[in-house]
């Protein structure tokens, strides 16, 4: 691996993307020889791109989200935990997970 072929920048030399804002746990390398690497909370960075049809964005760590309107249009909603989802599907939308996923049951 040669050290210099790093790739470039989260969205740098296109327009379309920009860097990801959801936090994630997780480890980076700090450059510090004594502590190479920190332990935390970080902004996911990888590219994220708006959909073709408008709808929401995805980045390309796999994290999505999807306008209100869309939402609603499409008949689900996010959830953040068991006791949202079962009001949700009271309602007759369907619960999702943050990332998107049907609510697990
Ligand atoms: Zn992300």
């Amino acid at each position: 691996m040669d050290e210099q072929q790093t790739p470039a920048p989260a969205g740098q030399g296109d327009p379309e993307t920009w860097p990801c804002d959801w936090l994630t746990r997780g480890t980076r390398p700090t450059g510090d020889p004594d502590e190479p690497y920190y332990e935390g909370i970080f902004e996911c960075g990888a590219p994220s791109r708006m959909r073709p049809d408008g709808t929401g964005y995805d980045c390309e760590a796999g994290h999505e989200h999807t306008y209100a309107q869309a939402r609603q249009a499409a008949g689900w909603e996010y959830a953040e935990d068991d006791d949202e989802a079962g009001r949700l599907a009271k309602l007759g939308v369907e619960p999702r997970t943050i990332t998107g996923q049907v609510w697990p049951r």
